[in-house]
C-alpha cells in the first residue's frame, strides 16, 4: 500500500494480458483492418481503466495497440507491465505455520523462487502426503485452507481460476456452521497452483471456493 506504482491486482495483471494477447493473435492472423480495428476498440474499452490508474503505464497501452507489435515485444511490455502489480505479501515459516495449527510437519517451500507478482493465492502440494495447501491474504491477515489432493490428475474444470486444465479432486473436513460437526467437502482444482493463478482473471470463483471450505 506504501508504493503508489502498484496500482493493479495479480488478477487484474493477468487479465489484460490475457484481453490484450487475443489482439496480438488477431495481428498475426487477420488481415482485414476494419476488424483490427473493432477488436482493438472493444479491447481497449475492456482494460483502459486500469492502465490509466498511472500515467506511465498508460503509456504501454498505446504500444500495444500498434498491429505491427511482435510476440517479443509484447513479452517485454508485459515485463514492464508488471512491476505495476501490488505482490502478494510472502508469508513467513512462522506464518505459515500458523495458518495450520493442526498440521504437524509442513512441507518446505522455496520462497526465492516464487514472482509473488503472479499469485493472488500461494497454493503448494505436499506430494509425500497427498496433500495441498493454500493461503490467502485476507485483510492482511493470513489464512490457510488445506486437503487430501488425489494426484490422480486429469482435464477439467478448476472451481478456482474457471479455466479448463489439469485438474484433480481436493477434498476437506470443514466444520459445519453452529453445530460442531465436520463434513466433507470437495471440488476438482488446478494440479499446478501457480498456472492457476496465471489463469485467474477474476476474483468470484476463488471467493465462493474459500468461502465453501472455510466454513
Ligand atoms: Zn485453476
Amino acid at each position: 500500500m506504501t508504493n503508489t506504482i502498484e496500482v493493479l491486482k495479480p488478477h487484474e495483471y493477468w487479465l489484460i494480458k490475457q484481453q490484450t494477447n487475443e489482439l496480438i493473435k488477431a495481428y498475426h492472423s487477420v488481415n482485414d483492418k476494419q476488424t483490427i480495428h473493432a477488436l482493438q476498440a472493444l479491447i481497449k474499452g475492456n482494460v483502459e481503466h486500469y492502465f490509466k490508474r498511472n500515467n506511465n503505464l498508460n503509456i504501454h497501452l498505446e504500444k500495444l495497440m500498434n498491429p505491427a507489435l511482435t510476440r517479443e515485444q509484447f513479452s517485454a511490455i508485459f515485463e514492464v507491465v508488471k512491476s505495476y502489480v501490488q505482490p502478494m505479501r510472502i508469508p513467513t515459516h512462522k506464518q505459515i505455520e500458523k495458518c495450520y495449527r493442526k498440521v504437524k510437519k509442513l512441507p518446505n517451500l522455496e520462497m526465492t523462487d516464487i514472482d509473488f507478482r503472479e499469485l493472488t493465492y500461494l497454493g503448494f502440494n505436499d506430494g509425500n502426503n497427498n496433500r495441498k495447501y493454500l493461503i490467502r491474504d485476507i485483510n492482511n491477515q493470513f489464512t490457510g485452507l488445506y486437503g487430501q489432493f488425489n494426484p490422480d490428475a486429469q482435464k477439467g474444470h478448476c472451481a478456482i481460476c474457471n479455466q479448463i486444465g489439469t485438474v484433480a479432486f481436493f477434498l476437506a473436513t470443514t466444520k459445519s456452521a453452529g453445530d460442531g460437526t465436520y463434513t466433507k467437502k470437495g471440488n476438482y482444482i488446478c494440479t499446478d497452483s501457480f498456472e492457476c493463478n496465471r489463469q485467474i482473471n477474476d476474483l468470484e470463483h476463488l471467493e465462493k471456493f474459500w468461502q465453501n471450505f472455510s466454513k
